[in-house]
């Protein structure tokens, strides 16, 4: 039996920690990363009796910030609204957070779908809200859990999607354009662990929907849903039907598992909080400036550097990445796309290290080698291990043309060849027979061959013209 399964349909539920520097409704600090658990608490944040939060100017720009670069439309009025429910982190009762009334609403995201071209995911709202504390389980099978409130009142904002996406591969695509959005905009900080949190909202069209909670990576985000896409279709195709539930995703094993059945909004009682009033920010929209987003400094770089739509859409990925391709551009733009893009994210990526940990100007004596071809491709890529293997051990970073000289990288052009040319020649009369038999590779081989002794000092496209030349002539 063959049954129809609809397509995958996804929506996102993003909470974001905003870059402040105090917290929502208090004054205490929100750099507590190092610090002992319950030293940046006060009694608003704490949730004792009596004590009345004020809101942080801040966090409602950063929040308007968000939504201007969002393309979300601000309401003449948002508000404040206390969700009811019980937990250990949440020492009030309630969460304060806006329901009926969130900060702004209707906004777009664009990135590439499945086929490469690409799409507009549309932002249902974005509202602010504070973070509950943390729960720290000790001991072994979890004896007790001990709480730490300097998390309590840290401002999210959370951004809700339509349910727009039609893949986990698109999810995760959303997130990072999302996340580099955000750190344009510089209200996030991409390093810190737990900056952002999703809810995914996974179902096959035609039928139930399922919550996933609390998913702490965009790695995370991609194998919860896989996982779902699976476990729903096979359920599907076994005639079954998917419950309608909140799971919970287990990062270690990669599975999502049945939690608590889904609560309606109303159980959470929400109302307006009577100790904070009604917000209104239209009028702070016009001073609010924008930096460059990502998707224009793309098409930016297309057009200033002539370089081509992957380069920019990798360069434009981390405003980081970015400023330091902008700072070596200059010595040969398409030249240095294709090394920064490819070869240096290559090898950074192999050393789990950072833009941040290469000196832009060893990169850029580095392409100045490349562009007099001073050196080949192949000696650059060995220059390149060389400064960041130095750079990953905490050593002093060697200048390009220092590693070059010990090494002796220089590139060697013309006849100095010819003496290893002519010992390759004469060892491989198999191959020198086969190319001017017309086999294809011969001739690649025996450049190898030279390659292998010069040490990558050689062009090899330079190398193919003296081999071949060497040999039609009639050296041997
Ligand atoms: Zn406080």
């Amino acid at each position: 039996m063959t049954v129809d399964i609809g397509e995958t349909i996804v929506g996102l539920e993003i909470h974001v920690q905003l870059a402040t520097a105090t917290k929502l409704f208090c004054g205490c600090s929100t750099d507590y990363q190092d610090d002992g658990p319950n030293t940046h608490c006060c009694p608003v944040c704490l949730g004792l009796p009596g004590a009345l939060p004020h809101v942080n100017r801040k966090a409602v720009e950063y929040g308007l910030k968000v939504a201007k670069a969002l393309d979300m439309r601000v309401p003449e009025e948002s508000e404040f609204a206390r969700k009811n429910y019980f937990y250990p982190d949440l020492a009030k009762a309630y969460q304060i957070t806006q329901s009926d009334k969130p900060l702004a609403v209707e906004g777009t995201v664009e990135i590439e779908d499945d086929e490469g071209h690409e799409k507009i995911v549309r932002i249902t709202r974005a509202h602010l809200e504070e973070d509950p504390g943390r729960l720290v389980h000790v001991g072994g099978g979890s004896k007790y859990s001990l709480v730490d409130y300097n998390r309590s009142g840290i401002p999210l904002l959370e951004i809700v999607t339509e349910p727009d996406m039609r893949s986990p591969q698109e999810a995760r695509r959303f997130l990072n354009k999302l996340r580099t959005i955000l750190e344009y905009l510089g209200v996030f900080d991409g390093e810190r662990e737990g900056g952002l949190r999703v809810d995914a909202n996974i179902s096959m069209r035609g039928s139930e929907r399922v919550e996933v909670k609390n998913i702490s990576s965009y790695k995370g985000v991609e194998k919860a849903l896989t996982f779902e896409v699976t476990r729903q279709r096979n359920l599907l195709r076994r005639g079954q039907k998917v419950a309608r539930e909140t799971r919970h995703f287990m990062e270690g094993r990669g599975i999502t598992t049945s939690a608590r059945s889904k609560e309606e909004a109303h159980d959470y009682r929400y109302f307006p909080d009577p100790d904070l009033g009604p917000i209104r920010v239209t009028g702070w929209l016009a001073g609010i400036d924008l930096p460059e987003l990502p998707t224009a400094r793309k098409n930016r770089f297309m057009a200033q550097y002539g370089i081509s739509l992957n380069h920019a859409r990798t360069l434009t990925g981390d405003p980081r990445l970015a400023d330091f391709y902008e700072h070596v551009a200059h010595i040969e733009p398409v030249l240095a796309a294709t090394w920064v893009a490819d070869t240096l994210l290559g090898e950074l990526n192999y050393r789990n290290m950072g833009i941040a940990a290469v000196p832009a100007e060893q990169i850029i004596e580095l392409l100045a080698l490349l562009r007099s071809e001073a050196i080949t491709d192949r000696a650059g890529v060995q220059v390149l291990r060389e400064m960041l293997d130095a750079c990953a051990a905490g050593k002093p970073c060697e200048a390009p043309a220092a590693i070059v000289e010990r090494e002796g990288l220089a590139r060697v052009v013309g006849d100095d060849f010819t003496p290893i040319v002519q010992a390759v020649v004469a060892a491989n009369p198999q191959a020198v027979e086969d190319y001017r038999a017309g086999k294809k590779g011969a001739l690649n081989f025996l450049v190898g061959q030279v390659m292998k002794e010069t040490r990558g000092r050689a062009d090899p496209r330079e190398l193919g013209r003296i081999v071949s030349e060497y040999i039609d002539t009639g050296g041997v």
